[in-house]
């Protein structure tokens, strides 16, 4: 594989953009706008200079990595690309209008991997002509800094696209994790109802959100609270993903709480907005 095509540019986009033109791969980063791909490339540059005064990087390799990625505003250069990373807002509809479109302009052996959260890989698959082809491909946030890939089976992925990504994903330095297709897969099956569940001993008060985060902190050995973590995160993906385990798993332990609900209504969606359970004004 040489050329690698993602689409959307934002958090975990621009994250996917930056490990594989920074391990050699050419990339075509597209958005809906000019400014959102702006923005990503800007977040892209920042990250690497962070790395690069970490001495992980040297200046030369900045301006290589960053020469690797053409930014677009349409399909086009995907039609060459050997793999493509769906990296877009998750909405079920808006993927799979988007693999309808792959599907068209892309090779029979170009892979179509999605970095959805939590929407069914077999779903998404069966919109194009080529389910063997797609695998999920659910890279970590911040994707410059986590090891995992969980790789995600669809009912129908193929075993020679599955071994390729594996390798791929290895080939990014990257540790590559297997599982199946179901709502959350492993990863966020686990995680998200630990947030929620967090959200909702904020809300009910249990507890100050700092002590909620510092109990978990301290106590589980684990490196973030959960709400701030889930500000990281972004919180309409938080309640994005409960939303799907609570309706395709049909188990009331999943409800989103209405604090998360009530403040992704109000916009604050975490750092992407400078506001979530805590301020980021200053940082941002
Ligand atoms: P985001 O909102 O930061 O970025 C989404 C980007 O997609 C935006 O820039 C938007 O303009 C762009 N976009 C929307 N429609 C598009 C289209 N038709 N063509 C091209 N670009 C389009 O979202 P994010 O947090 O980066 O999440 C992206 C995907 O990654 C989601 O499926 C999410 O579930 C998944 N994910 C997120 C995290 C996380 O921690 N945020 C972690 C793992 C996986």
């Amino acid at each position: 594989m040489k050329r690698i095509g993602v689409i959307g540019a934002g958090t975990m986009g621009n994250g996917i953009a930056h490990v594989n033109a920074l391990a050699g791969y050419q990339v075509t980063l597209v958005d809906i706008k000019e400014e959102y791909l702006e923005r990503g490339l800007t977040a892209i540059c920042k990250n690497l200079k962070r790395q690069a005064a970490k001495g992980k990087l040297s200046a030369e390799a900045i301006d290589e990595t960053l020469g690797n990625i053409t930014p677009a505003t349409d399909f086009y250069g995907l039609g060459k690309a050997d793999m493509v990373i769906e990296a877009a807002t998750e909405n079920e509809a808006l993927k799979k209008e988007i693999f309808r479109k792959l599907d068209k302009i892309c090779a029979d052996d170009t892979i179509l991997g999605t970095n959805t959260s939590s929407i069914s890989i077999t779903e998404i698959a069966a919109v194009t002509s080529r389910p063997e082809w797609v695998v999920g491909v659910h890279f970590m946030n911040p994707v410059p800094m986590m090891k995992l890939v969980e790789v995600v089976s669809g009912y129908r992925t193929g075993k020679e696209p599955l071994d390729r990504v594996l390798q791929y994903v290895s080939s990014l330095g990257k540790t590559p994790v297997q599982c199946n297709d179901f709502p959350g897969f492993v990863a966020n099956r686990i995680l998200m109802p630990m947030i929620n569940e967090a959200v909702y001993a904020l809300m009910e008060g249990v507890a100050a959100k700092e002590a909620i985060d510092e109990i978990m902190k301290l106590g589980m050995a684990h490196p973030m609270g959960p709400l701030a973590l889930a500000d990281l995160i972004g919180l309409d993906v938080c309640l994005a993903i409960m939303e799907v385990l609570y309706r395709e798993l049909g188990d009331c332990k999943y409800r989103p709480c209405p604090l998360l609900k009530k403040m992704v209504a109000a916009g604050m969606l975490g750092r992407k907005t400078g506001a979530g359970f805590y301020n980021y004004q200053k940082e941002s």
